[in-house]
């Protein structure tokens, strides 16, 4: 009888589902074609959260979730979570994630700031300029196929802010301002290539375990952005951390 080699851990991954398109994720995450076995757990409070490995943190309102998790306590150990395991924010996500934000509500917006960016909400226009464009994305499985980009009142990366001390930020797919809608304000639509320093046609990003994307993977039928993440930013810290000494 051959030896069984032993069977790796399953990998927990939470959604936070106090509003917005958890329900979508959690389907991609259940079928998407990943190396590892995961468990997806819908995070509304603390002690959800805690059995996590790495979260997702959807789209919808970004407010109406800051202001779902402060009530839910989950704030702070969002916070103290992100210092150590990886976070993808998606759309209303990403501006949760970044530690700036311009358009804020009247009175402000409370940010879970572990991507040092500034990013601007409904840059590209309100619900009726929401607009869907072909992407070209840096590691995605099949990267020479364009992932479709679903934007919906999505942020713009407005600035890239690392501090000396913060890990680099890598950006891994920018949009072509010509497939921007004519609407939308923030990007100077003609111009084909925009300035390599300019943040402002950056759709997805990385700065150390972190991911973040302005529009929704969730809402298509493509799994390969849900594989990445998993891929990419969960199982490198899965595996560092049952390697290193106890
Ligand atoms: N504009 C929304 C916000 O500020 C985000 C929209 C979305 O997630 N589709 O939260």
């Amino acid at each position: 009888m051959q030896p069984s080699s032993p069977t790796p851990a399953n990998v927990t991954i939470g959604i936070l589902a106090l509003q917005g398109a958890f329900a979508e994720h959690q389907v991609m995450l259940q079928k998407a074609s990943l190396k590892r076995r995961v468990v997806i757990v819908l995070v509304r409070q603390q002690e959800d959260l805690d059995k996590c490995d790495a979260l997702i943190i959807p789209g919808g309102e970004s407010t109406t979730i800051a202001l779902l998790a402060r009530l839910a306590g989950l704030l702070e150990p969002m916070r103290e979570f992100l210092k150590t395991k990886p976070v993808w924010g998606t759309c209303a996500g990403a501006i949760l994630l970044s530690r700036w934000v311009e358009g804020a509500k009247k009175g402000g917006q409370e940010l879970l700031g572990g991507i040092s960016v500034t990013i601007e909400r409904n840059g590209f226009g309100s619900q009726v300029e929401s607009f869907e464009a072909p992407l070209e994305v840096e590691g995605l499985r099949e990267s020479n196929r364009p992932f479709h980009g679903v934007f919906i009142r999505a942020p713009v990366v407005i600035g890239l802010n690392p501090s000396p001390t913060d890990p680099p930020i890598q950006i891994i797919s920018r949009i072509s301002p010509s497939l921007l809608p004519a609407s939308q304000t923030v990007v100077p639509l003609d111009e084909d290539d925009t300035d390599p320093r300019d943040p402002r046609t950056i759709v997805a990003l990385r700065q150390g375990l972190h991911l973040l994307t302005t529009f929704h993977p969730e809402l298509t039928k493509d799994d390969r952005f849900h594989e990445y993440f998993v891929r990419e930013c969960v199982l490198p810290t899965i595996t560092s951390r049952s390697s290193s000494p106890a």
